[in-house]
């Protein structure tokens, strides 16, 4: 005979009030104080990690316009969680190199970009006289899946990484993704995966992918360097984004920093016209929107 389970002791609830909380407000207290800008030297005006923003969020981060829309606790909440994953990373990388003849690993390797920009690249591989560079990226599980479904590495991992090969005249570029959050055994095994395509996958690009990439934004960061350098202000930068970014076309500007509504027009005829989601993200949203 089947034994009935005895459920009613059971009863979903809602979580208690805000003001009843305990631990959520000492985390939030914990994380909200925020996390230092990387270093870069004075000299240097724009970091590998700004390519592929808009042109005008650039300007206003090179002239250190004050944010005015600030990140709250669980976008650093967030930021920690990638910090927190990349650092555990490392050991491992470290002791592949250790069991490995011929291959050194150096981590967080400085690299200078163009004339004026600066990085730090995750990982660098030296193996066989040949230089790999890493880019080593957590994502969350809704991305990670739409990234080996077929949608590959976001645009921005793609073209900072291919600032750093470029900059350092590597052999190959890497984006490595590490899933925050597993796939299932059957999603996996219904696309034709293996298991460790659970948690993670990573995408090779030879310098003549990357470097055409790097060239192009390499000479857009340094066109907005030097419009600023000749005494433009940030506000007359024009919201315009990378040469190859795949969702947007070049030329293409945005019209309404409120929605994120672009358009790309030519002698005054509407070619294309679509939204970004990068306004929704931007720290300088309510400043550009009152610059017009
Ligand atoms: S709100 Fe949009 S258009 Fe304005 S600076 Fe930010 S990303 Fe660029």
């Amino acid at each position: 005979m089947a034994i009935k389970k005895q459920l009613t002791d059971y009863s979903p609830v809602p979580p208690v009030e805000s003001n009843r909380r305990l631990i959520g407000p000492p985390i939030a207290q914990h994380f909200e104080s925020g996390s230092e800008a990387p270093w870069m030297p004075e000299e240097k005006s724009w970091r590998g990690s700004m390519a592929g923003s808009c042109a005008r969020q650039i300007a206003y981060s090179i002239k250190g316009v004050e944010e005015t829309n600030l990140k709250d606790a669980s976008d650093y909440w967030r930021f920690w969680l990638g910090s927190a994953t990349h650092a555990e990373l490392f050991p491992a990388m470290k002791e592949w190199a250790n069991n490995s003849e011929g291959l050194t690993i150096t981590e967080e390797m400085e690299v200078t970009l163009g004339e004026n920009g600066y990085g730090h690249i995750d990982l660098v591989l030296d193996v066989d006289d040949k230089k790999v560079v890493i880019e080593l990226k957590t994502i969350n599980g809704t991305g990670y899946k739409k990234a080996i479904g077929g949608g590959g590495p976001r645009y921005s991992a793609l073209l900072q990484g291919s600032l750093y090969a470029n900059g350092i005249d590597a052999d190959l570029l890497v984006i490595a993704y590490v899933a925050m959050e597993n796939c299932t055994d059957s999603w996996v095994e219904q696309r034709g995966f293996d298991t460790l395509t659970k948690f993670t996958s990573e995408w090779h690009y030879t310098p003549d992918q990357f470097n055409p990439r790097a060239e192009a934004e390499v000479n857009r960061l340094e066109w907005i360097t030097e419009q600023l350098n000749d005494g433009r202000e940030a506000k007359e930068i024009p919201r315009m984004f990378s040469e190859f970014d795949p969702d947007i076309p070049w030329g293409a500007e945005v019209i309404d920093p409120r929605t994120g509504a672009w358009v790309l027009e030519q002698d005054d005829t509407l070619i294309a016209k679509s939204r970004t989601w990068m306004c929704g993200y931007c720290s300088y949203k309510d400043r550009c929107i009152q610059d017009g």
